[in-house]
């Protein structure tokens, strides 16, 4: 049987689907992550879940994370032996979390009278690239889970984790595991892709911050991107991306209850009615400012290209007007790559002929996102006189199709997502 491949992540995805597996029905991938396998109680209840869920006819295979804080408790104690610890050996310690999970599940459905067996990434038939610690699954031969599944085996996969070409055990990146769900749903042509976790689903704004959001029946991958990588983490962005490539359709929902969640699908027409589906706020963002940068070309070029030889991400990015040759350029980059930025901005003041810089950490990203945008008009007008209403500077302002962000202080953040929600009626989003 050939295998489902998936190319490299960095320049073209492809799987090839094998026609055989294109005809297994009602097969289910539902992943479960690190909070709804906390303890024997969660596990028991996942357990259960799934016993229930191949009992009303469905073939299923399980992803689990490691149980409850396990993967951070295992990189404190590496950092207990050593500062920068070996990548490889990073690999071999944190995918023992999830092998821990796949085996204390198959007990546990065992002992309920189910037919499970766990699997590691590796057994999973799961490769990757070489990049220890943040590797990229490549491909997956699943015919080691189908034949499993054909006897009537729930499968259990270890999350986060595969082979990598020299046949040492690799990680995908925190949150990984929604990924290594996604690729196995596209692998083997799953039904649906559901992710368990302890939110109901995907909300129109953090129902800590907005006491009226709402839980969204659906929303657009394009939709899901942009409010995942926005800090709305409730899904991996590289799982959102996997699944709109694929057409992987996604549910988010609680392992602690019985309701329905989110669907993250292909755009509908309809989607476009709402005009505002979520607004996020991204508090670990930080501005640098390089001040009286000479206003001649190849002076961005410079700049940017030394951060991104050192890896900085970099996000909004603004240049003041210029005044006698010289101007002021800001740009955004996550908070935790600012050590980074810092030591790519040292040379760089100097060798561009800046006369300084400074660093901004208190300031938020606030975004509306919807695809409605496309067809509506006169939102980012009342984004902003909403936000001038309240007395809220805007700082810095991006936009795409489908988003709108602004940088403001971050003492505001809260408010900023409240009055926006209430501005662009998300309350009234019908369940
Ligand atoms: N256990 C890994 C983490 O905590 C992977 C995952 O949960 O998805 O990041
Ligand atoms: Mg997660």
């Amino acid at each position: 049987m050939e295998a489902a491949r998936v190319g490299r992540p960095d320049t073209e995805l492809a799987i090839e689907y094998d026609n055989q597996l294109g005809e297994l029905m009602g097969l289910l991938v539902q992943k479960y992550g690190g909070s709804s396998v906390a303890d024997v109680e969660c596990m028991n209840r996942v357990a259960r879940r799934v016993f229930d869920t191949q009992k009303e006819g469905h073939s299923v295979v399980v992803v689990v994370s490691a149980m409850g804080k396990t993967t951070d408790n295992l990189i404190s104690l590496s950092r207990q032996v050593s500062a920068q610890p070996d990548d490889r050996e990073m690999d071999m310690l944190l995918s023992t979390g999830e092998q821990i999970s796949v085996a204390i599940l198959a007990m546990a459905l065992h002992g309920m009278g189910a037919k499970a067996i766990s699997m590691t990434g590796p057994q999973a038939g799961i490769s990757t690239d070489k990049f220890h610690t943040k590797a990229k699954i490549l491909g997956i031969r699943p015919e080691r889970i189908q034949s499993r599944l054909d006897e009537g085996f729930i499968v259990i996969v270890a999350g986060f984790q595969g082979l990598s070409p020299t046949e040492d055990i690799a990680t995908l990146g925190r949150g990984g595991s929604d990924t290594t769900a996604v690729a196995l749903a596209a692998a083997l042509n799953a039904d649906r892709c559901q992710i368990f976790t302890d939110v109901d689903g995907v909300y129109t704004a953090d129902p800590r911050v907005v006491v009226q959001a709402r839980k969204l029946d659906e929303v657009a991958y394009d939709e899901m991107l942009e409010l995942a990588s926005l800090g709305a983490k409730v899904l991996q962005s590289r799982a959102v991306e996997f699944a709109k490539k694929y057409g992987v359709e996604l549910e988010v929902l609680s392992s602690f209850d019985r309701n329905p969640g989110t669907v993250v699908k292909e755009e509908v027409d309809t989607m476009e009615h709402i005009v505002v589906r979520g607004v996020a706020a991204d508090k670990n963002q930080a501005k640098v400012t390089i001040h009286h940068v000479p206003d001649k070309p190849g002076v961005a070029a410079s700049v940017f290209k030394d951060l991104a030889a050192s890896n900085v991400n970099v996000d909004m990015i603004v240049q003041n007007v210029s005044e006698a040759g010289h101007t002021d350029m800001s740009f955004t980059t996550p908070s935790d790559e600012l050590h980074r930025t810092r030591s790519a901005m040292e040379g760089l003041v100097d060798s561009v002929g800046a006369a300084g810089v400074n660093y901004d950490d208190d300031i938020a990203k606030i975004s509306i996102v919807g695809v409605g945008m496309r067809s509506h008009s006169g939102v980012a007008h009342r984004m902003f006189d909403t936000l001038s209403r309240n007395n809220i500077n805007i700082e810095m302002i991006s936009t795409s199709e489908i988003k709108i962000s602004v940088v403001i202080r971050r003492e505001h953040a809260d408010k900023a997502v409240q009055v926006l929600h209430e501005a662009f009626e998300m309350h009234l989003i019908q369940q």
